[in-house]
């Protein structure tokens, strides 16, 4: 941590406390589906002097002064952004997931118009209208969940849902869906009820960026993210849209829902899609897939329902019914054990959710770190033996101190 002697030296309690999460994600195996590690590049390039910069309006036409260097690094980030995931129109500036979606709505639709979106409980986001949320307070949300028989997305039941709700905008995407969306089928139903089509891909852009799972943007109107989950960059948020609403979508983040950009976050955004045009980063993605197929064989194999049966992404939904075990006291145990993920909601879940019957598991930090396929029953064999024995401090302890020493094998960026 030398680049942080200034902390250091000026505040040692920060400095302590950062330190101390190095430690611990230097220590554990995270398996946060929506967390990862991004590089020193992207770190610095987050740190950079581009923190003390405002620069209201778009690169051309900003309010302030002094903007020939900010110009051009959100100009490079629009591009690479553009050229990574072939979209039309491309904007930079939300500070995350959840405004850019904000912005989404704001800039296609009028406060109480119909929105269908993937219900929470069935693994989508809070922000596709969830009650709890803007989205399902500003306008009027319905939601399609999963098949109960294979847990996947029925676009049958889509269709049906659509066309009695007749939403002006069909949401999808997911925080803890397992399997590929077929954005084809929603395109279709989108424009069988004359709805826009979004696409939030906060968790596979990366998988997107790197071919690995199929990309909605050449049919989505609009495609909204995060960037820091799969993608490895920076905690920002983009907009891709259609250049016909690239006006709207541009006027939506600013000035109707933002004010500065942060430019610093905008410089780590360009050097993390430069690092997810490499080739290496498509041999990146393809392993967080590849692992969280063999995570899921390790866990099929010690008797572990999953949620679909399996995973065509990076995360995998773990039903912990047959265990006798709920999500919460499982969790916990993992942690105790060193690996961290969080008690999830599956499907028709009878408990409640704050303790759900799910674990969800992601493979995309642990892949950063070059964990492999090969290693994941070791992984799969703690997890199990946490679980087993999470009444027993001493046993998660050695777990913690297998898992402590597996760790160093593995080095953090
Ligand atoms: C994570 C996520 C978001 C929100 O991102 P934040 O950066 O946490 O605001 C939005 N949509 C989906 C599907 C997500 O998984």
């Amino acid at each position: 941590m030398s680049w942080m002697d200034a902390v250091k030296e000026i505040d040692p309690t920060t400095w302590e406390i950062i330190s101390n999460e190095e430690d611990r994600q230097r220590n554990t195996i995270r398996l946060i589906a929506s967390e990862n590690y991004a590089s020193q590049a992207v770190m610095q390039a987050s740190g950079s002097v581009f923190t003390n910069k405002y620069a209201e309006g778009y690169a051309g036409k900003r309010y302030y002064l002094g903007q020939e260097f900010v110009d051009q690094i959100e100009r490079l980030a629009i591009e690479r952004a553009k050229s990574v995931f072939g979209a039309e129109h491309v904007n930079v500036q939300p500070y995350s997931g959840s405004p850019a979606n904000l912005e989404m709505y704001y800039a296609l639709l009028e406060l109480g118009d119909k929105i269908l979106g993937m219900g929470l409980p069935h693994g989508g986001h809070l922000t596709h209208g969830w009650n709890v949320n803007f989205s399902g307070r500003f306008y009027t949300a319905s939601a399609y969940g999963v098949n109960p028989e294979t847990e996947r997305i029925d676009y049958d039941e889509v269709r049906r849902i659509a066309l009695q709700e007749r939403p002006k905008l069909l949401m999808c995407g997911a925080s803890a869906y397992p399997r590929e969306i077929d954005f084809e089928a929603f395109k279709s139903i989108a424009d069988e009820v004359g709805a826009y089509l979004v696409a939030d891909i906060a968790h596979i852009s990366g998988l997107v960026a790197a071919g690995v799972h199929p990309s909605p943007v050449p049919v989505a109107d609009v495609v909204t993210s995060t960037t820091h989950k799969t993608l490895r960059g920076p905690r920002s948020g983009i907009i891709l849209c259609k250049d016909k609403f690239a006006k709207d979508i541009d006027r939506a983040v600013f000035p109707a829902c933002q004010g500065g950009p942060h430019v610093h976050a905008i410089a780590a955004l360009a050097v993390a899609l430069h690092e997810a045009s490499q080739p290496d980063f498509k041999d990146y993605a393809s392993t967080v897939v590849a692992n969280a197929k063999a995570m899921a064989e390790a866990f099929l194999s010690r008797g572990y329902r999953l949620v679909t049966g399996g995973t065509d992404n990076h995360l995998l939904l773990v039903d912990l019914t047959s265990k006798d075990v709920g999500g919460k006291a499982a969790a916990v145990a993992m942690e105790k054990a060193g690996i961290v993920a969080n008690a999830n909601s599956i499907p028709f879940d009878t408990r409640k959710p704050f303790d759900p019957s799910g674990v969800r598991i992601g493979t995309a930090a642990i892949t950063t770190r070059g964990m492999k396929p090969e290693h994941m029953d070791t992984i799969v064999g703690w997890i199990d033996k946490a679980v087993l024995s999470r009444e027993d401090e001493s046993a998660l302890g050695r777990i913690n101190q297998e898992v402590r020493e597996f760790c160093q094998s593995f080095p953090v960026p």
